[in-house]
């Protein structure tokens, strides 16, 4: 675990930075507020970023157009500093970079992170990796650039300060931030809830051609290669398809995939509470959090969805509900 993070860069000439693939809002809050932190400590220092090249939307964040999306580098960073990855695997071109440095920190939030680098901080509990650097940063150097990225972060990862993992420290994080000068409702308006024409149709797509089974205990959409082809969409457009599944009454785990590749689908896993949705995810070469975990599983939508079924309904069997 990290006391005192400045004191763990020490004194570098060049930092990296990096976060896991497909970005997410945690995710891009982390490595911009990094940035922008780090900018504010290192005036003289080459700081670098290196990310799947995030959503538009969050090109009002310091640093987004600074972003490498080449992954290259010709020499050695003094310190390479990994965010919001569970594990080594999720920051796929950067592994090089982050492993080769003199020095690698990886800070993260994920339960099934076991801890990789020279030096790791992964705090579980924490509702965001954003919440954890909220916490890690000196009151010194923050500004409205940093604060603004740590906030979008937290609401994202926290639903709008909704989802069970938003606790007491959350809202002391917060704030912290929330004094800066920036208008939250509009970063939480414009990067969480607006969707454009294509996500909506998607959604409306999904919640249509959902299952119900497992008693209603389980939900389950899938969006093949077709219908992504048809809308001209990517994964990013259908972030919060799953959290939509997850809000049907009486339902405890929601189950969204989209097809990646030939039988290959990216899938997304959600739990009210009482299945453990990391392990199911863990089981099958991902991870995540308790109630909110990912993997990518091969075969048909069926074949996906019977091998993630038996390890759902023996939880719930387990837990007295099936
Ligand atoms: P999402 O369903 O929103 O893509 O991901 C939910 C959570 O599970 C996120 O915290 C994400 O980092 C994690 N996650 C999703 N897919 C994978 C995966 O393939 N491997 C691991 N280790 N974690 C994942
Ligand atoms: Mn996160």
């Amino acid at each position: 675990m990290i006391d005192n993070l400045l004191k763990e860069i020490g004194n570098p000439d060049t930092i990296g930075i990096t976060g896991h693939v497909r970005p997410d809002g945690d995710c891009v809050g982390a490595v911009l507020g990094m940035y922008a932190y780090l900018s504010n400590v290192y005036k003289d220092a080459k700081i670098r970023i290196f990310l799947e090249k995030p959503a538009e939307m969050y090109s009002f964040l310091k640093g987004y157009d600074q972003i490498d999306e080449s992954f290259a580098y010709p020499g050695q960073f003094d310190v390479f500093i990994c965010l919001d990855s569970g594990d080594i695997d999720r920051i796929e071109k950067a592994d090089k970079l982050f492993l080769g440095a003199r020095k690698s920190i990886c800070i993260d939030h994920h339960v099934s992170n076991s801890g990789f680098g020279d030096v790791f901080h992964v705090e579980p509990e924490a509702s965001s990796t954003c919440e954890i650097l909220t916490r890690l940063f000196e009151d010194e150097y923050m500004d409205t650039e940093v604060a603004r990225a740590l906030y979008t972060g937290i609401a994202h990862d926290t639903g709008v300060f909704r989802y069970s993992c938003t606790g007491p420290d959350t809202f002391i994080a917060l704030s912290k931030l929330v004094k800066y000068d920036f208008d939250g409702s509009k970063i939480t308006d414009e990067t969480f809830y607006q969707k454009t024409y294509m996500q909506n149709q998607l959604l409306g797509r999904s919640l249509l051609e959902s299952i119900l089974f497992m008693d209603g205990k389980c939900i389950a959409s899938s969006i093949d290669r077709r219908a992504m082809d048809f809308y001209g969409a990517t994964g990013k457009d259908l972030d919060g398809i799953v959290n939509q599944l997850q809000i049907t009454k009486g339902v405890e785990v929601a189950i969204f995939m989209h097809e990646i590749g030939t039988l290959e689908y990216k899938v997304s896993l959600r739990s009210n509470g009482k299945v453990n949705v990391a392990d199911v995810a863990s089981y099958f070469g991902g991870g995540g959090h308790v109630r909110a975990a990912g993997c990518t599983m091969n075969g048909t939508f069926y074949d996906v969805l019977n091998n993630l079924s038996l390890h759902i309904e023996k939880q719930l069997k387990d837990a007295g509900i099936l």
